[in-house]
């Protein structure tokens, strides 16, 4: 099916090229790629990254978490989301306990047929995979690690308000999902992902069955390369295949790449245990790992690469505007 929209989309580019002589190679190419979505605009989702990195790291428990849990919310409602805020006291692996907010947005709840994307907002306490050992107790920016996922949702939910897509669109922020022990040795590494276990395990809405879900994890880091996890492929298979074809088809397949990586724990584990086919979009690979500064010092705001926040919002508003409504 693809194949042949492509071979049809650039049919038309020829025609099109070949009335419009003399005109430069950046606008053929703009030609041949015809987006049915807005276009993302990448310095919004860099502020919104910002902003979130402003409040300083977002702990759990802290001043910082509360403040940015007001501002997600408020933003949220601002772009004309329902939001609804999904709260518990959790406690981490080392005896804490903490308010646990998931912040949860509908947009046009009235659309029967349903897209939910994903991101955590928490950052993690502290940056035990610092090469430096004793900054490893310390906290840090999370900017790619929470922070970036975060803003490209903000950024397309404000794209959603202004052109309404076929489909209706949920958002889910995730809390405490990296306040994990980096010794768990659980099956599937329940210290972790505390906002998505409690969401799978007390459903605020009962029933509740988008088509499918994506979650955005590090979705800022520069030269970022997506892979195709083994949870991901397991589950949701068609939805893998729909997103890096897509990704490809308009212009990032240097960033979705077709390579296989394997059993990575995130939220997107606890969507598919729902129900929900979810597949993870994550800076990692099995030959270099997550994100060069991964649970460092060094995930700030210096590291956010406007082009990767572009990538990845550009194909996620692709594919949702793609999405058309059953009748
Ligand atoms: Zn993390």
């Amino acid at each position: 099916m693809n194949k042949k929209y492509i071979f049809i989309g650039l049919l038309a580019a020829a025609v099109f090229q070949s009335c419009q002589q003399n005109k430069p190679a950046a606008d053929e190419t703009a030609a041949e790629v015809k987006l049915q979505s807005p276009s993302f605009d990448a310095d919004s989702a860099f502020a919104y990254t910002k902003a979130q990195v402003d409040f300083g790291p977002r702990i759990p428990s802290t001043t910082a978490h509360a403040k940015c849990a007001a501002y997600l919310e408020s933003k949220l409602k601002s772009f004309g989301g329902e939001v609804f805020i999904q709260q518990t006291t959790a406690k981490t692996y080392d005896g804490k306990s903490h308010q646990l907010k998931n912040i949860i947005a509908a947009f046009y709840p009235e659309k029967k047929q349903r897209v939910l994307v994903t991101a955590h907002w928490d950052a993690r306490p502290f940056s035990d995979e610092d090469p430096n050992m004793g900054m490893r107790d310390k906290p840090f920016d999370a900017a790619n690690d929470g922070a970036s996922g975060v803003a490209v949702i903000l950024e397309m939910a404000r794209q959603i308000k202004e052109k309404q897509p076929e489909v209706g669109v949920d958002f889910i922020l995730w809390d405490i999902e990296d306040y994990g022990s980096a010794n768990d040795e659980t099956p599937h590494e329940t210290t972790w992902c505390l906002g998505s276990q409690y969401w799978y395990k007390n459903p605020p809405v009962k029933g509740y069955k988008p088509i499918y879900a994506i979650n955005l994890d590090m979705v800022g880091g520069s030269n970022a390369q997506f892979t195709q996890d083994e949870v991901s492929r397991k589950y949701a298979p068609t939805v893998v295949s729909k997103v890096w074809s897509i990704a490809a088809e308009i212009g990032y397949g240097n960033y979705f790449i077709n390579v296989a990586s394997g059993n990575l724990i995130d939220d997107h584990y606890w969507i598919n245990q729902a129900g929900i086919p979810a597949i993870d979009v994550i800076h990692y690979s099995d030959a270099s790992g997550f994100y060069s500064n991964w649970h460092t010092q060094l995930d700030n705001l210096n590291n956010i690469d406007r082009n990767t926040l572009k990538a990845v919002g550009q194909t996620m508003l692709e594919t949702i505007y793609r999405e058309k409504s059953a009748l």
